[in-house]
């Protein structure tokens, strides 16, 4: 497992916000709760959480009071989910998927059991489709750009 501390850097989809985040270790976690259902649009969000002063916003986010005790960061833009923060308290939560590259971070736990939908936690065997097979999405890529986006 690493453990080296580590700039990393990331964003929203269409590349308006951004941000450099030193990274201490690779824990991070899915949050169930439904307020953050409802925030991302999906069944359970994998967040990263660290310090705020750890976080440097080069350009954006916008934010939203998503309750009395919370904030989010966003992009007004694209709509990408960006992260969670209490109004008060010194750490903040990062989504994982925006990060450049995600892959360096593994869950350690669940937030928000009360509300799991566990059907889709232990999803090991179902068929495993590729983007880049799916020949519908090929073509419609290949018609609008002459290529697959990297
Ligand atoms: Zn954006």
């Amino acid at each position: 497992m690493t453990q080296a501390a580590e700039t990393m850097a990331g964003g929203c989809a269409c590349g308006r916000v951004r941000f450099t985040a030193t990274i201490a270790d690779d824990e991070a976690y899915l949050c169930h709760c439904r307020m953050c259902q409802r925030a991302t649009g999906s069944v359970s969000i994998a967040f990263k959480n660290l310090p705020q002063a750890k976080v440097a916003w080069d350009s954006g986010p916008d934010w939203y009071d998503s309750s009395p005790i919370a904030k989010r960061p966003y992009c007004r833009e694209c709509g990408t989910s960006l992260g969670f923060q209490f109004k008060e308290g010194p750490n903040m939560d990062l989504t994982v998927a925006a990060f450049d590259d995600p892959s360096r971070f593994k869950p350690t736990s669940h937030f928000g059991a009360e509300s799991i939908h566990r059907q889709w936690i232990s999803t090991e065997g179902l068929p495993e489709n590729r983007t880049d097979q799916h020949q519908g999405l090929v073509d419609r890529w290949i018609a609008a750009t002459g290529k697959m986006p990297d």
